[in-house]
């Protein structure tokens, strides 16, 4: 199904992307640097490097560089998990069948790793200020599940949550928070660093984030406890002997330093990517301004974005028609309305990538038995009411209504302007 505007648009001969790595040459030394000094391994300077970058900027007292955001984020699960409930048995995770609250609007790398340690997660509906956690909703969890007493958060798309009040809530019940800063690497909430407000946080160098090393995590914390069991974990759990000792569980979860002298190369630059990222929104935003669509939003007196994407979200009176089934989805056109489907797929027409809104947690055939809470409470019962067509929570309405933006920092105005021009050909 082309959109209806088609003969009027030429796609782009060269794809813009959603987000794209972007490398500056000095990446090159670093990796090149680690080949002729034969520090092709998991130590090295690269990787010494860029645990000092990452600590210098975050602002936490330790850094452990990892293969991937999503190892961080197990190695933070296993470290919260111990300290709340000791360590567990061989076999046993370190959650095992322990309630965990999670964010509901996210990539499910957030939540894996609690499954990873038999966790159970319960999900947190989403406020509308900033796309995040919902506070209030996660005060209603506790009241349902007192017992919990672990939370891990992500910023979505690089907008900070509502720090102060989650931190309030979690205080109040004595909870450990885990940040998911995967997406919001430089992004800030009244001026510190997002991932610097957890107890345990993570970052990623995945080839689409901010900056990336092709692959590549971190694990930020101010214990230097946890850095050291997340060292020795994350490199088999090899006890002090002449030989391999095991008293625990390993991992092979090490940065690689040629991995590393790529992610050295791109610290530099993570200012300057955030500057084009903001401009990129601030340009849909002027150029969107009178079509009833808002970009994703963000608290303008306390938080900086690092506007990683630039998302789209429609009004509910100019929705045409949209039903999303598990894997498919179809729209019935009307005019002067629109939906993501339609500007997707026109986008995909000229050649640009957008993607739709992460599909919520709850709504994940895998974990359609886990619980979720909306403000409400229950919101499994908000979900059969939704199903029914009557109302529905604010996860599945950013999910039905938003979507992400070709936001990629090499997409000139002139492309820009054209995908600009192709949204507003969707709302004729
Ligand atoms: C990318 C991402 C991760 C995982 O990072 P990897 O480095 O790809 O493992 C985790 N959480 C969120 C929200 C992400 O966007």
């Amino acid at each position: 199904m082309a959109f209806n505007n088609a003969g009027r648009f030429q796609p782009f001969e060269q794809k813009v992307w959603l987000s794209s790595p972007t490398m500056h040459g000095e990446e090159m030394e670093y990796v090149r640097e680690a080949y002729q000094t034969n520090w092709m391994s998991t130590v090295g300077e690269n990787i010494d490097r860029i645990e000092t970058l990452a600590r210098e900027k975050s602002g936490c007292k330790h850094a452990v560089a990892l293969s991937a955001g999503t190892a961080a984020l197990h190695m933070a699960m296993k470290l919260a998990g111990q300290e709340l409930y000791g360590q567990p048995s061989v076999g046993y995770g370190a959650l095992e069948g322990k309630r965990v609250f999670a964010s509901d609007l996210t990539f499910d790398a957030t939540v894996n790793p609690i499954i990873y340690e038999n966790g159970i997660p319960v999900f947190i509906d989403t406020e509308e200020d900033t796309w995040n956690m919902d506070p209030v909703a996660l005060e209603k969890a506790f009241e349902i599940y007192p017992e919990v007493k672990l939370v891990v958060m992500a910023h979505l798309y690089g907008t900070p949550g509502k720090m102060n009040e989650l931190n309030a809530v979690c205080e109040r019940h004595k909870a450990i928070i885990v940040e998911d800063a995967a997406e919001s690497l430089g992004a800030t909430y009244k001026g510190k660093q997002t991932g610097s407000f957890g107890k345990y946080n993570c970052i990623s160098y995945n080839g689409n984030k901010i900056i990336t090393g092709s692959a590549g995590g971190m694990l930020l914390t101010d214990s230097v406890e946890a850095a050291n069991k997340v060292r020795k974990w994350s490199t088999q759990a090899r006890e002090a002997a002449p030989w391999y000792q095991h008293e625990e569980l390993g991992y092979n979860y090490r940065m690689s330093n040629v991995i590393a002298g790529v992610v050295r190369g791109q610290y530099p630059y993570l200012e300057e990517h955030i500057a084009l990222k903001k401009a990129i929104y601030e340009r849909y935003k002027e150029g969107l301004k009178d079509l009833p669509v808002r970009m994703n939003p963000y608290d303008t007196e306390n938080s900086e974005p690092n506007f990683w994407l630039s998302c789209l979200f429609i009004d509910k009176d100019a929705m045409c028609k949209q039903i999303r089934g598990e894997t498919d989805v179809c729209y019935v056109k009307e005019a002067g309305k629109s939906c993501p489907t339609e500007i997707l797929e026109a986008l995909a027409f000229i050649n640009a990538e957008g993607r739709p809104i992460w599909k919520p947690m709850h709504m994940q055939p895998i974990y359609r038995m886990n619980g979720f809470i909306t403000r409400g409470g229950n919101g499994r019962a908000m979900t059969n009411a939704y199903m029914e067509g009557s109302v529905t929570d604010v996860s599945m309405d950013i999910f039905n209504r938003g979507f992400c933006l070709p936001s990629d920092n090499k997409m000139t105005t002139g492309q820009q302007d054209m995908i600009i021009n192709v949204i507003r050909a969707c709302f004729e």
